[in-house]
């Protein structure tokens, strides 16, 4: 069983829009269109038996209509993708609309520090991390540098720290092996931190060295380890390939590339 923890689709008439300018500001050439069908092409194509589809309320007033269309692809795709829901960290209703999200039954929700303009230690967001952790709902965070925000990183491993101590109920999945491109920071900082996971999403793209991987990996639980690509922008075929060149064992490379994620999804 493979699963993809980090993918992004986008509703038909907004994908063609969205994956241009994001292509435009990465500089990446997308792999997929960004719709859900052709996310579910490439699916088929590279082994993977279910994608997350991670979504980012970038305004504050979007969750609704985000979280709405997010319940409709769970339903829709049973088996094949789940969607996570989004709150914006200025939207007066986050609270209530965490609620909601649970009540639609969404697995997890995503937040993007540098999208959302906040910084993860912030003071504010300590309710929306509070009702996170009571409601019990997985939360990813972009981690680390972003091609959007490239000199101020939003969620750097010292401060994504500082978090994951302060609110250790809340399961914080950690985008990008804890923080893109800021790996050293990650083995000092947040390797070890028993409520933290890690997604391997651009490790590959970007390079991390599997000495470094390595060493981060003999402090942190690998049962915390998952299969991420951040397809379209990364081919998940190439993220597989680098999760088994980990310098770990057979049985820990298959439940990084799919049973740690089942386990933290409830599948
Ligand atoms: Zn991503």
């Amino acid at each position: 069983m493979i699963v993809d923890f980090h993918t992004h689709t986008f509703p038909d008439k907004v994908a063609p829009k969205a994956i241009g300018k994001l292509a435009v500001i990465s500089g990446i050439t997308p792999y997929t269109d960004g719709t859900v069908a052709d996310t579910l092409v490439s699916q088929g194509k590279t082994g993977v038996d279910v994608c997350v589809c991670l979504n980012i309320a970038t305004a504050p007033g979007q969750e609704h209509t985000i979280n709405n269309t997010a319940a409709a692809i769970c339903e829709e795709h049973k088996g094949h993708l789940v969607a996570f829901g989004s709150v914006h960290p200025e939207s007066p209703n986050a609270l209530e609309e965490l609620e909601r999200i649970k009540e639609l039954g969404l697995p997890g929700v995503k937040l993007h520090p540098d999208y959302q303009n906040f910084m993860v230690d912030e003071s504010r967001m300590d309710p929306i991390y509070d009702a996170l952790a009571q409601l019990e709902i997985p939360t990813v965070f972009h981690s680390g540098w972003d091609c959007y925000s490239p000199d101020k990183v939003h969620c750097p491993p010292v401060l994504a720290a500082k978090v994951a101590k302060r609110h250790p109920k809340l399961k914080m999945i950690l985008a990008h092996f804890g923080g893109l491109r800021r790996w050293e920071d990650v083995l000092d900082y947040v390797a070890g931190i028993p409520n933290v996971y890690m997604d391997t999403a651009m490790a590959a793209t970007y390079e991390l060295s599997y000495e470094l991987a390595g060493k981060i990996l003999a402090k942190h639980p690998l049962e915390n380890i998952l299969l991420g690509s951040d397809c379209p922008w990364e081919d998940p075929t190439k993220s597989i390939a680098w999760v088994e060149g980990l310098p770990v064992s057979d049985d820990q490379k298959e439940a990084i590339l799919g049973s740690n994620a089942m386990r933290l999804l409830g599948l």
